[in-house]
């Protein structure tokens, strides 16, 4: 058999990563090669791959080292039973790869994950050795994200931390029900294990770090994960609560959601068709809800309606609202940060401002109308020194009047 070239193997392998969302490099700390020490940078702009939250764009390079799987999730075009063609690298090549992209200014860091290879064990010794090399023989200093293998033995899983910036490990769907139907292979207490040893090691490194100066960087940008959202029957409040259990448990970085995407040659048991992408976009929304704007689970999932379904028309934040007029309108110049943070229409930076703002002056409608792309939307919710509102969140249509149109709806959300 002829052996394919590196350009054949990256089309093949590049394309197959495409499936992974959780590539978004944010929370690592600064390290850099000024100085003319080492090479690479986590910082700076470039090809943009990932997002940020602060909205910085990241340009890695995505790949497998392989696509080869022992494994059959039905969900995943690499999996055993799928007819693609499949490629493999070596960890040395994954290593030159990098380097000559990063060289030629292509990318700032590599985000590799792999199908599991002879086993599991062998695949996250691949892993880390390609991470090993990079740190160790080229000096690279540029952003590193590593899936680990739940399955793995936990001693290999732990090294990946030493050399990467971030370490995930995906629970793939968010009911065990999900997991057990669709990825026989996996187990979702393995998951959650390996996630606890993770974050004990982050936690142990850490602490160390505090007591000494000189103790190994492990893993700075934390752990994160990914679930598949439509694939199974889970509703958005089934993937809110799980979520939520992940961050507390695991002390997650990152939660990422990814609309299951019909993928070629496709196992009979998936839905034929993708959940709408908004469906995606409202979880990240809730995401945001619990993590920044102080909403518990069960407030985000009081946003949805009986089938636990978010509402796709207006985003969680704006349906709860609607939901518990009883909480507005909020005074700005008085109300505490939390009920603020509750407004629809007014984001964690608009906020920031009422509050510094409002311990020189008495705020009006104006001085919120700078904070934000409409106040008409927002009067309903909020009093101002001269404006509150008489009996419009009692309306019926109130809905219809704060209600973005489709293409405004970030607006509101993160003014
Ligand atoms: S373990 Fe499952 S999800 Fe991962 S590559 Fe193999 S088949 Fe795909």
């Amino acid at each position: 058999m002829i052996q394919k070239t590196i350009i054949e193997r990256l089309k093949v392998l590049a394309d197959a990563a495409k499936y992974d969302a959780s590539c978004a490099s944010s929370g690592t700390n600064k390290r850099d090669s000024r100085g003319g020490k080492g090479i690479g940078s986590t910082e700076g702009m470039g090809i943009c791959h990932a997002y940020a939250p602060d909205g910085r764009c990241i340009s890695l390079l995505k790949l497998l080292l392989t696509n080869h799987c022992i494994f059959d999730c039905h969900y995943c075009v690499n999996r055993k039973s799928s007819n693609v063609e499949r490629a493999r690298f070596t960890p040395q090549e994954v290593a030159d790869l990098t380097i000559s992209f990063y060289k030629r200014n292509y990318i700032e860091g590599l985000f590799l994950s792999s199908g599991i290879i002879r086993n599991s064990d062998h695949t996250m010794e691949q892993l880390v050795e390609t991470a090993r090399i990079l740190r160790e023989e080229h000096d690279f200093r540029g952003y590193i994200h590593l899936k680990t293998i739940p399955e793995a033995d936990a001693e290999i899983v732990r090294r990946a931390g030493l050399y990467a910036d971030r370490v995930s490990i995906n629970v793939e769907l968010p009911t065990v029900a999900g997991l057990v139907r669709l990825a026989p292979d996996k187990n979702a207490q393995t998951i959650d294990g390996a996630m606890g040893t993770m974050n004990d090691a982050i936690t142990e490194a850490r602490d160390a770090k505090k007591r000494f100066r000189h103790a190994p960087r492990y893993a700075p940008a934390g752990q994160s994960t990914q679930m598949i959202v439509g694939a199974d029957g889970a509703s958005d409040a089934d993937i809110v609560n799980r979520a939520s259990a992940l961050y507390g448990q695991h002390r997650l970085r990152r939660v990422y959601y990814s609309a299951f995407s019909p993928i070629p040659d496709a196992s009979a048991v998936l839905p034929l068709r993708r959940p709408p992408l908004i469906r995606e976009h409202r979880l990240y929304q809730s995401d945001w809800l619990m993590r920044f704007y102080g909403y518990s689970p069960g407030e985000v999932a009081q946003a949805a309606g009986a089938d636990g379904m978010l509402p796709l028309d207006i985003d969680p934040k704006l349906a709860w609202a609607l939901k518990f007029r009883e909480s507005f309108p909020v005074d700005v110049n008085r109300a505490p940060k939390e009920a603020l943070l509750r407004v629809p229409g007014l984001g964690t930076r608009g906020v920031g401002q009422i509050l510094s703002a409002r311990r020189h002056r008495t705020l009006r409608l104006d001085d919120i109308a700078k904070l934000t792309v409409s106040v008409a939307k927002l009067r309903p919710f909020i009093v101002t020194a001269d404006w509150r509102p008489v009996t419009l969140t009692d309306r019926a249509d109130l809905k219809a009047l704060v209600a973005p149109d489709a293409g405004r709806q970030l607006d509101l959300f993160a003014a």
